[in-house]
Formats: C-alpha cells, sequence, structure tokens
C-alpha cells in the first residue's frame, strides 16, 4: 500500500505506530531526529509521514517548515502532547495535514492516514474547510461550528462528520463509516456507528444526518 516515513525519537510510540501500520498493510521508515527525517522526506521515497513536533538537533515545526519551503506536498501528520494543541495549529498553517494529540488511539491514527492517503492519492486538493447544512468543519485547526457558533467534537466525531461532509447527499453504509472512521479494530457487529452518528445528530442538528432503512445514514445537503 504505501510507503510511510515516521519521525519520532520516542522508541516505545515509534514501535507502536510503525507496527500498526505494517499490519495494516503499509510500510514503514523509522527516523529518530530532525536532520535525519528532512532527508528522508526529501528524498521521494514517501508517500506521507507522520512527525512529532519534540525532537533533537531540529524539532518538528522547523522540518516541516523547510520540507514545505523545499516544495515537496508530502501528506504529514503532526504527533504533538496535548498541551500543545496551540503549538499545533501554528504547525497547521506551518504546512502539516493534520494532526494527533499524545496519547491517541492507533484506531484514530489510522482513519487519519487513510484519509490523507485517499485524498493525495486522488489528487484531491486538500480542503481547508468543509461547509454544508450550516456546519463548518475547519480541518487545519479541527475546529467544528454551527451556524458560526463553536462546537466540541471528540476526534472519532470530528473525523465521522468529515466523511459524511465529503459524501453529502450520498448514503453511507455502517460498513464504510467502520472502515473509514474506525479502522480494523472494531467488528461489523458493532454498533459503535449508530452510537456516534447519534452523537453528531445531538451536536450538529437532529437533522443533519438521515437513516435510510436498510442501507446506512446520508448527510444533509
Ligand atoms: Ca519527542
Amino acid at each position: 500500500m504505501a510507503r510511510i516515513l515516521i519521525v519520532e525519537d520516542e522508541a516505545r510510540i515509534a514501535s507502536f505506530v510503525a507496527k500498526g501500520l505494517r499490519a495494516d498493510g503499509h510500510t514503514t521508515t523509522v527516523v529518530g531526529d530532525g536532520p535525519d527525517g528532512l532527508d528522508e522526506a526529501l528524498s521521494g521515497g514517501f508517500d506521507l509521514m507522520v512527525l512529532d513536533i519534540g525532537l533533537p538537533r531540529m524539532d518538528g515545526f522547523e522540518l516541516l517548515d523547510q520540507l514545505r519551503s523545499q516544495g515537496s506536498r508530502m501528506p504529514v501528520i503532526v504527533l504533538t502532547a496535548r498541551d500543545s494543541v496551540t503549538d499545533t495549529v501554528t504547525a497547521l498553517e506551518g504546512g502539516a495535514d493534520d494532526y494527533m494529540a499524545k496519547p491517541f488511539r492507533f484506531a484514530e491514527l489510522l482513519a487519519r492516514v487513510r484519509l490523507r492517503l485517499r485524498q493525495h492519492s486522488a489528487g484531491t486538493p486538500l480542503d481547508d474547510a468543509l461547509e454544508a447544512a450550516g456546519v463548518r468543519l475547519d480541518l487545519r485547526t479541527r475546529r467544528a461550528t454551527v451556524g458560526g457558533r463553536d462546537v466540541d467534537l471528540s476526534a472519532r466525531e470530528f473525523a465521522l462528520a468529515e466523511i459524511f461532509m465529503r459524501n453529502r447527499g450520498n448514503v453511507l453504509s455502517r460498513e464504510q463509516l467502520l472502515d473509514q472512521v474506525w479502522g480494523f479494530d472494531f467488528d461489523p457487529g458493532s454498533n459503535v456507528v449508530d452510537v456516534y452518528v447519534g452523537y453528531l445528530r445531538r451536536k450538529l442538528g437532529a437533522d443533519t444526518v438521515e437513516t435510510v432503512r436498510g442501507m446506512g445514514y446520508r448527510f444533509r445537503g
């Protein structure tokens, strides 16, 4: 599938991420400091990079800055400590496509990796925001608003809302949603999709997501 570069100096996290991505069929290369990470990223041998911010010799912000200034459009998912989300928003402005706050569940990272790879290979320009039915998702800062008011969505709720809005007007089956948002670690009999659709309706508006009997769900708009 894809060749993924992991730039992370904490061996435990690097191996956890690498192992999971390999189980999903990708090949992985792990690099533990900034300058080596930049060299690898510029080699052209990778489809996506998972990038830690706190790195020896050159931090993730500078790496990203140099990567973009040398013209690379490789999708980058930044890993950051949960208390540095403000810094991360800066990173997004500096050219990251997405971020995960540590600690994170692997399934959430995998959902982001799959989404970024799909967009990149489809040549779809990375949208800054999605808007429909009064709902706006800012894909860089991961903020959601309804009628201009902030709504607090979890990472998973945001991912689900994003899939719905990218496919608005189309029916998505539970299996499609499970695969795209949860990845391989949920069994198909799980009702987790229905539970999360309930959360989204409560937060985004009861009629934003329509149930299509026997088929799945559809985002209005
Ligand atoms: Ca680190």
